[in-house]
């Protein structure tokens, strides 16, 4: 029998409601053996996440917790009486805990795992497997570092004795016993982790959108979900700023060669998104998804990007003007994106305060340049083309409709298999939707 991890995220998980669609999920399908959960999320938009709930409770340690406290038994009462398993999990004991370490000398991370074991603990009971304590099996050194060896080979031992179990994601724990989380949206990282050492066909990534969509859809009118990606060309889009999945849940899975499949809670059916490593053609996926269709993957952008262009007659003679340029940037902490020469020129495209840069410019004013220009507000767009038209056409085609809609390119580069162009940030929505509809 093969095996996969069925992780779910916080709105699959939000209701009784909710998790029985995913209960109907993990039952279609017998390889879904190992379930990774994430705390209950929100029910609606004015609703709280437990998370965020057990974050505050941790606050108002020092003070009246009650009502917070109450709040997220509620949560988990409510989830577990319509689940039928109230009586399968000791609530009393539970909170008992969760309580009396608010006086003692529990740490932030372990509150904020409490979502997830409860969670885990609930819906274990409801489906009669196994609860694995992320705290045993996922390791962390005394400052909060995921320590990777360690965890691999507590995993894989551990889940080796189980037919099928459910493990809370988002935490782990020190070798004695301290609770430590991931950052925010960490369950993905478990999910990963799981799957890597249970050596699984597929991680399956549930959650409420039918896959990674083509572009922003706060900027792009319904655009359509990426049928296939491949793990390199999904951290361009992430490096831009798409969000999807926790940017360490891409390598545990990578590394083995695992596909990683983001599917719909709500749609089932929906085909979602299929990322995996490249080459595509050949795979062993029966369910892998045929050539995607279109010129370009995706798109993805940032609007908050600043430029500076420096330029001397004769430096591109001189050896070592760029990398001494890149330091000061670097000696700044100003994160730089793109880089993009010219014979005397060197532009730098990165995010930043002000006053960061102002001592930037100053030092670069001791080197002599001929001048300094600043591109105040800039958004940078990456395009990832798909590899099925030359890289050329797709440029053209690109600063064919950024012209077309009277949006100047100010800066351009590409770099494996993106192109990259920076526009007046005015212009970034207008941008993104002339590029999409061009190109989709
Ligand atoms: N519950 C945690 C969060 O809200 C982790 C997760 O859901 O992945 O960030």
């Amino acid at each position: 029998m093969g095996k996969r991890v069925a992780k779910f995220g916080g709105t699959s998980l939000a209701s009784a409601e909710q998790i029985r669609k995913c209960v109907d999920i993990i039952a279609a399908h017998p390889d879904r053996r190992f379930v990774v959960v994430s705390a209950p999320g929100k029910r609606h938009d004015s609703d709280a996440k437990v998370t965020d709930l057990l974050y505050q409770l941790y606050e108002q340690r020092g003070g009246d917790y009650s009502s917070i406290l109450a709040a997220i038994r509620t949560r988990f009462t409510q989830i577990a009486d319509e689940l039928d398993v109230s009586d399968k999990v000791d609530f009393d004991s539970e909170f008992t805990e969760i309580e009396s370490n608010l006086t003692g000398d529990a740490g932030i991370d372990y509150f904020a795992s409490r979502g997830e074991a409860l969670n885990a603990l609930v819906i274990a009971a409801h489906l009669g497997w196994t609860y694995v304590d992320a705290a045993d099996v996922i390791r962390f050194d005394e400052t909060g570092v995921f320590l990777d060896e360690e965890t691999q080979a507590l995993l894989s031992n551990t889940l080796a004795q189980y037919e099928r179990a459910v493990i809370p994601g988002f935490y782990g724990a020190t070798a004695s016993g301290v609770v430590k989380t991931f950052s925010r949206g960490g369950s993905d990282v478990t999910g990963a982790l799981v799957a890597r050492a249970t050596q699984s066909s597929v991680y399956e990534n549930w959650t409420d959108v039918s896959g990674i969509l083509m572009a922003d859809p706060r900027i792009v009118e319904t655009p359509e979900p990426i049928a296939r990606i491949s793990y390199g060309a999904l951290r361009q889009l992430t490096y831009l700023g798409a969000s999807v999945l926790h940017e360490n849940a891409i390598y545990p899975v990578r590394q083995v060669g695992i596909p990683t499949h983001i599917r719909n809670t709500n749609r089932p059916d929906d085909p979602g998104t299929w990322i995996q490593s490249e080459p595509f053609a050949g795979g062993s996926l029966e369910e892998a998804s045929p050539p995607p269709p279109h010129k370009i993957v995706g798109l993805a952008g940032r609007a908050n990007c600043q430029g500076l262009t420096v330029r001397k007659v004769q430096w591109s003679g001189s050896l070592g003007v760029g990398a001494q340029l890149l330091q000061l940037f670097d000696e700044a902490r100003i994160p730089v994106d793109l880089i993009v020469t010219g014979v005397d020129s060197w532009t730098f495209i990165f995010r930043g305060d002000a006053s960061a840069l102002k001592t930037v410019m100053e030092k670069i004013q001791l080197l002599g340049p001929d001048s300094i220009d600043i591109h105040p507000s800039l958004a940078l767009i990456g395009i990832v083309a798909t590899g099925s038209v030359p890289r050329a056409k797709i440029a053209t085609e690109i600063f064919q409709a950024l012209s077309q809609a009277g949006i100047g390119v100010q800066v351009d580069s590409a770099a494996e298999s993106m192109q990259v162009v920076g526009v007046d940030a005015v212009r970034y929505q207008d941008a993104v939707r002339a590029i999409y509809s061009a190109l989709v």
